[in-house]
């Protein structure tokens, strides 16, 4: 039968989208120029370009830089990471589980003054622009801006049609909140409103677990990966997928998405490995 959509969808998200139809070819990494492409084509409503190392907005405000200048260990990148920072480790979607390498985070790393022109500078700014999404039962309030309220209902018909999924989908633990990481000056995705924490019955999470830093305890999952692919079509990451794991944890990072297509890395293995 042909499918046949309306919707104009981003090449490279299409690209995602068939990471389990693509040839095991090893890929190149991105180069820092590609992987900023994917950064300013994930976020048209705000980003305008991106050249000689600044980030241009539509709105006209003071350009960003992309490279701080600073060498950071992990831990560093994770507290105040810059945009370059949060483009480095690849994301590796699909349908398959598997324990993340020492320090493997990405997304975890990000650079707050981004998400501020991203989503708002403040809780007040923020909340603005939060729209309520039917959840399974309830409705949780998420930012519609650069289409993250769309993509997570989308995210929940995908999923409607499997009632066996629906206890590990809610109720939902928690979407916006203004907030700081547990135990470091950065600020959580949660405060932008793009992150949503699913039924913490079934939650993972490493510091929960007994971790601290330079100590984390051994990887575990409850989450089937249907959802995990569910979220990952719709430009969500998943928190499961990070050493520092919070398997409750997705978050709204298309351009992640996109850079691991691009890579042509894959969580269900052989692509782009030795
Ligand atoms: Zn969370």
């Amino acid at each position: 039968m042909t499918i046949s959509t309306s919707r104009w969808i981003e090449p490279a998200l299409v690209a995602a989208l068939c990471l389990s139809c693509a040839p095991a070819a090893p890929a190149a990494e991105p180069d820092p120029a590609t992987r900023l492409d994917l950064l300013a084509r994930a976020y048209p409503e705000t980003i305008a370009r991106i050249g000689e190392g600044l980030i241009h907005f539509r709105d006209g405000g003071a350009p960003l830089a992309v490279d701080d200048g600073r060498s950071k260990s992990h831990a560093e990148a994770v507290a105040e990471g810059d945009v370059e920072d949060s483009l480095s480790q690849l994301y590796a979607a699909g349908a398959c589980e598997a324990a993340p390498g020492v320090d493997h985070d990405p997304g975890r790393i990000r650079s707050d003054a981004l998400m501020k022109r991203l989503y708002g500078g403040s809780a007040r700014a923020v909340e603005e622009a939060l729209v309520r999404v039917d959840w399974f039962g309830g409705t949780v309030r998420v930012t519609k801006r650069q289409g993250a309220a769309s993509a997570l209902g989308r995210v929940r018909d995908a999923l409607a049609g499997r009632p066996d999924l629906r206890r590990y989908l809610a109720p939902s633990a928690g979407t916006f909140n203004w907030r700081r990481v547990a135990g470091q000056p950065n600020l959580s995705v949660h405060s932008f409103g793009a992150a949503i924490d699913l039924n913490t019955a079934f939650a993972d999470y490493w510091i929960w677990s007994g971790g601290k830093p330079g100590r984390v305890p051994e990887y575990r999952n409850k989450y089937p990966m249907a959802i995990v692919e569910a979220f990952e079509r719709q430009g969500f990451i998943w928190g499961g997928r990070w050493y520092h794991y919070d398997t409750m944890h997705f978050e709204y990072r298309p351009e992640l998405i996109a850079i691991g297509a691009a890579a042509g890395v894959s969580a269900c293995g052989q692509q782009g490995s030795e």
